[in-house]
């Protein structure tokens, strides 16, 4: 979902009628058109009469159109030279008259319009207000009557990313492993010790006893070396698989 922003901004020499001064935006002001003209219409309008009345942007089914740049002033909340109409970023939503599809539509790309301006200033969702909060006046009406915490409810929605569902990742298979020699019991040195050959059979068994030792040791090594070798394996699959999903931008 992406939305079309066209700049359609108003002449300079309208600023004296049209845009008071240059501002830090603080908020987003949204309203209602109360008619049932496309976004393109309302801009011009807007720029063509030498009313005292503006805003930065309309919203239609197909569009967002652009009148005014967001660090200027508009005149359309209501309240002179007070908060809505001094820091708010304006908002028309086209088609409401009627209300019907296009509204339906049009409210959406407003949502997608503001998640936009939110990003971008990194406001959060407190940010958004209306034109009612200004001036008392009942606009946006239809998005009002249709339910503003509905409204506010999309854009939080549209705000969080996409939830990606982990992929399931196929168990390695179990590859049997040969059955480990049979482990030999300390070998008894002969009892026999009166002779010469009595000491070598010792010496003979303790050398054993030691192998035996160390080739257990080394069956430990290998084990412990394959169990890291699967470890590692199955962690280069997940990290080749986010690879895929979160490509590395270049
Ligand atoms: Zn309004």
């Amino acid at each position: 979902m992406s939305l079309k922003i066209v700049k359609k901004l108003i002449p300079v020499s309208k600023y004296a009628v049209k845009s008071y001064k240059v501002m830090k935006p603080t908020r987003i002001v949204v309203h209602n058109t109360a008619n049932d003209a496309s976004a393109l219409n309302e801009i011009s309008y807007m720029t063509s009469n030498n009313l005292k009345v503006s805003f930065h942007y309309a919203v239609d089914d197909l569009q967002a159109v652009q009148g005014i740049p967001e660090n200027r002033t508009a005149w359309h909340a209501g309240d002179n030279l007070g908060k809505g109409n001094m820091g708010g970023i304006a908002i028309e939503i086209c088609y409401s008259k009627s209300g019907g599809n296009k509204f339906t539509k049009s409210e959406k790309n407003a949502v997608l319009l503001i998640v936009d301006i939110l990003k971008r200033y990194k406001w959060n969702i407190t940010k958004v207000t209306k034109h009612q909060d200004y001036s008392g006046k009942n606009c946006p009406h239809r998005t009002l009557e249709l339910g503003w915490d509905r409204f506010l409810k999309m854009i939080k929605t549209a705000m969080k990313p996409p939830v990606v569902t982990p992929p399931i990742i196929p168990t390695p298979p179990v590859v049997p492993q040969p059955p480990l020699p049979p482990v030999l019991g300390p070998l008894q040195p002969a009892t026999n010790d009166c002779s010469e050959e009595s000491d070598k059979v010792e010496q003979l068994t303790i050398e054993l006893n030691n192998r035996d030792l160390a080739l257990k040791a080394k069956i430990l090594n290998i084990e412990n070396l394959n169990k890291q070798l699967r470890v590692y394996e199955r962690w280069a699959f997940i990290v080749d698989i986010l690879n895929r999903i979160f490509p590395v931008k270049e």
